[in-house]
């Protein structure tokens, strides 16, 4: 038999999770700090609960999604729900730190719950997708024992490991390789803006140009990977090369008065680097300047 399900928190993202278990034909209840916000999930076919207490006392399974982990704890933390938990499965969706969802975890042991962490890998139109990514960790058992349920909102739903935090870990070294993209696109549309070369350009050179990233994405990972630092037949670029075109950009920004906040920072690295001897090493050589503090 299915289990009842219980959604904490129906902003954008719950909202989804709520939407997509409903289609999957869970007995789903919601409930939500502002109201207004859950109606629509019971034109839906949810149940609306009024308080955090009512919502949980019937479900099986308590899947949370509030802005962050101190709404989680101002959520479930107070008396009576704690003891309301015991025997249920919380699985936490929100975002969060690795050590945010290792106390996480403890805690819910201590109330007699189960545990699992999950980190969305996807915006909200990706769930209930083939696409739609949520990685968790926690307690394998509980994960393959829940595996059906967690089908239902996304087709790649995945199991990083026994320890609570790995999700939220992976989740922020996957938000690190998104944050240098967007963040290396918006340099990219401050100069296409100074140097008043059209959008529509940028967009299309991205799109000619997005494998060769791609594939040096791959090739750092992997190198790193197997710490193989010093230039090789393989390597495709050394730090030498990179930190010529660097300061070409550079140039250019303090010519146009460029904000080089970001840019500083990488530059500060590649310094490093080549302060230390790696300006003809691979490119991966930089790793070794980021893994601790200058
Ligand atoms: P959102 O639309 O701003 O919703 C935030 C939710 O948190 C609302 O339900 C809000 O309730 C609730 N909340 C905040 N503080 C609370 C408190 N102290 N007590 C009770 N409820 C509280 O944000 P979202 O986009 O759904 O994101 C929710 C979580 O999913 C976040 O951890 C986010 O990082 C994660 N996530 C989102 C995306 C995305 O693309 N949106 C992708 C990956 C992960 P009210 O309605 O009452 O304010």
């Amino acid at each position: 038999m299915k289990p009842a399900i219980t959604v904490l928190g129906t902003g954008r993202m719950g909202s989804a999770l709520a939407r997509a278990l409903l289609q999957a034909g869970y007995l789903t209840t919601v409930w939500n700090r502002t109201r207004q916000k859950a109606e629509p999930l019971g034109a839906a076919g949810a149940r609306l609960a009024d308080t955090v207490l009512e919502a949980v006392g019937g479900a099986q399974i308590v899947i949370v999604n509030v802005s962050d982990y101190a709404a989680t704890a101002a959520v479930l933390r107070g008396n009576d729900v704690a003891s309301a938990l015991r025997g249920k499965l919380i699985v936490e969706l929100t975002s969060g730190t690795p050590d945010g969802a290792r106390e996480s975890r403890e805690w819910a042991t201590a109330q007699g719950a189960g545990y699992l962490d999950g980190a969305i890998l996807a915006t909200p139109d990706f769930i209930g997708t083939d696409a739609g990514t949520i990685l968790m960790s926690g307690s394998a058992e509980t994960f393959e024992a829940n595996k059906e349920v967690f089908a239902a909102l996304g087709g790649n739903i995945q199991f990083v490991g026994d320890d609570a935090g790995l999700a939220n870990a992976l989740d922020a070294a996957m938000l690190s390789l998104m944050w240098g993209a967007l963040f290396g696109t918006l340099h990219g549309i401050a100069v296409c803006k100074a140097e008043r070369i059209d959008l529509g350009e940028l967009g299309r050179q991205w799109a000619a140009t997005a494998p060769v990233i791609e594939g040096l994405v791959a090739d750092l990972i992997k190198r790193t990977h197997a710490r193989r630092f010093e230039s090789d037949e393989e390597t495709l670029s050394t730090i030498s090369p990179h930190y010529g075109a660097f300061q070409h950009l550079l140039e250019l920004m303090q010519a146009r008065r460029i904000d080089r906040s970001v840019a500083d920072g990488y530059q500060a690295i590649f310094q490093r680097a080549i302060k230390a001897g790696h300006l003809h090493d691979d490119f991966a050589a930089m790793a070794q300047f980021m893994e601790q503090p200058a």
